[in-house]
């Protein structure tokens, strides 16, 4: 096992990390640009390294600054949480030229799923079931044409390299086709430096379900069940739920096998997650996410299983001591990510956090790096924390949620916990009835308008 790792990330995740390396016994390094040298990952560290200043390019992007805080603090490998360099595969490379073990699966394997076009073609050969589309990048208008009339309309223009929602058109008919192409590329360019782009049937009222795998390079590899991450605002998740409401044990049992196969046959080594969208009883595979993701712990809290020490433990070399026997489904979980934005318009609210009172009690994890007299930059992400609740059932983890939403209290900021406030008193949201279009259309609708919103008395 390792002695000493640094945490290539900030905020909760970073917390997140730390918190599994203790439990491991191992040495943390922190590391933090000038304008987060108050926050807490830095206070709970063992060591910490200031590595630039407040943008991110210039610090937790900064690949020579991580090599010296590496360096200097004796560190042996580096765990790159999520966003930032976690999907980088050539930092990945670097970092083993240097004799430092990045905390996540082989450089290939992040590589082979960062190109959408091939990751679609490794899934097909794997036996994933995918979205009908083109068969790889289309190059000219004509081309398109003639692909998507076998497809038929609508359909998606997708960029290769997409990430974020970005790069991606929609065409209704033939007609919309080349403009959709045209933004497609120009997007794509302008966001990754790659116009390549592809076709894919558009599903019109889809669930996104992904499922968590864990393999261990050693030809051992396990599912963990779903997450269904339908609620979903500008393609950014915003309520995550394990088990979905749309799936039963034959349809995970049988989805999970297919995927934790796949995981097997590739000798994928890490943590990961499969993402389908899910429509009158079929999964389409979209992506492949090489990382330990924002929505992990409603899967822990399911399952009982730390997976980051999972991931950590794997990158040490060690094989995969869970079986897929030993993994069982308890309850239910769902989580909230409370965004530091008003929960009506969406616009961040970055500042001094006045007073912190998170909520407990049984089944309510909060997973955060916030404290009173916190200020929220205004360089990063919004997330403020994330809140979690475990029930034996559906039902309980929604009067848990409810309850634990009412005694959370975040002075001096906006915050996106009155949103979840009026989704949990929502009757589709109750039933479980919704698809990735319906945040959207609810708010569209006025959902949150002042009149409607549900207001914390
Ligand atoms: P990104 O990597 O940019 O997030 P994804 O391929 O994961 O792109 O897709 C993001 C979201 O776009 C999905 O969660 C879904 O809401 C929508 N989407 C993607 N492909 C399709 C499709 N074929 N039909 C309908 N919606 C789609």
């Amino acid at each position: 096992m390792f002695e000493k790792i640094l945490i290539a990330n900030r905020g909760e995740i970073a917390l997140r990390i730390l918190r599994a390396a203790k439990e491991l016994g191992i040495a943390t390094v922190a590391v933090h640009s000038t304008a987060d040298a108050h926050a807490m990952h830095v206070k709970l560290a063992d060591e910490s390294v200031c590595i630039g200043p407040p943008p991110a390019r210039e610090s937790y992007l900064n690949i020579p600054a991580l090599l010296g805080a590496c360096e200097i603090t004796g560190a042996e490998a580096l765990h790159p949480g999520y966003g930032f360099l976690a999907e980088n595969a050539r930092f990945a490379e670097i970092l083993a030229d240097h004799h430092i073990v990045f905390i996540g699966p082989k450089p290939e394997h992040i590589r082979l799923m960062g190109d959408k076009i091939e990751a679609k073609t490794t899934a097909i050969r794997l036996g994933i079931p995918c979205v009908p589309g083109s068969p790889g990048a289309v190059t000219g208008d004509k081309e398109a044409a003639a692909i998507a009339r076998t497809l038929g309309f609508p359909v998606i223009v997708k960029a290769a390299a997409g990430g974020g929602g970005r790069g991606m058109k929609v065409a209704r008919s033939a007609n919309d086709l080349p403009v959709a192409l045209e933004m497609a590329r120009i997007e794509a360019k302008a966001a990754f430096g790659d116009d390549s782009v592809y076709l894919e049937r558009l599903l019109e009222k889809p669930r996104h379900i992904e499922i968590q795998v864990l393999g261990d390079g050693h030809g051992k590899a396990v599912h963990l069940g779903e997450r269904d991450c339908s609620l979903q605002r500008r393609n950014q998740k915003v309520w995550e739920e394990s088990p979905s409401p749309a799936l039963n044990a034959p349809q995970r049992l049988e989805i999970g096998e297919i995927c934790a196969n796949a995981m097997r046959e590739l000798g994928y080594a890490s943590v990961g997650t499969l993402e389908f969208l899910y429509e009158n009883g079929k999964f389409y595979f979209i992506e492949m996410n090489t990382r330990i993701q924002v929505e992990h712990p409603v899967t822990e809290m399911i399952t009982g299983v730390d997976l980051v020490n999972e991931q950590i433990r794997i990158a040490a070399g060690s094989p995969l001591t869970l079986t897929q026997k030993e993994v069982a489904f308890q309850g239910h979980a769902i989580e909230c990510r409370i965004n530091a934005e008003h929960s009506a318009t969406f616009r961040p609210s970055p500042g001094k956090i006045a007073y912190y009172h998170p909520p407990g009690g049984l089944g309510v994890r909060v997973d955060s790096a916030v404290y009173a007299g916190y200020s929220i930059p205004p360089n990063y992400d919004s997330l403020v924390g994330k809140l979690i609740v475990h029930g034996r059932n559906r039902n309980e983890a929604l009067m848990r949620l409810r309850r634990a939403l009412d005694e959370f209290i975040i002075d001096g900021i906006d915050t996106t916990i009155p949103l979840f406030q009026t989704l949990v008193r929502n009757a589709d949201i109750q039933n479980g009835l919704y698809d990735i279009h319906w945040l959207e259309r609810f708010l569209a609708l006025g959902g949150m308008d002042e009149a409607s919103a549900w207001v914390s008395p």
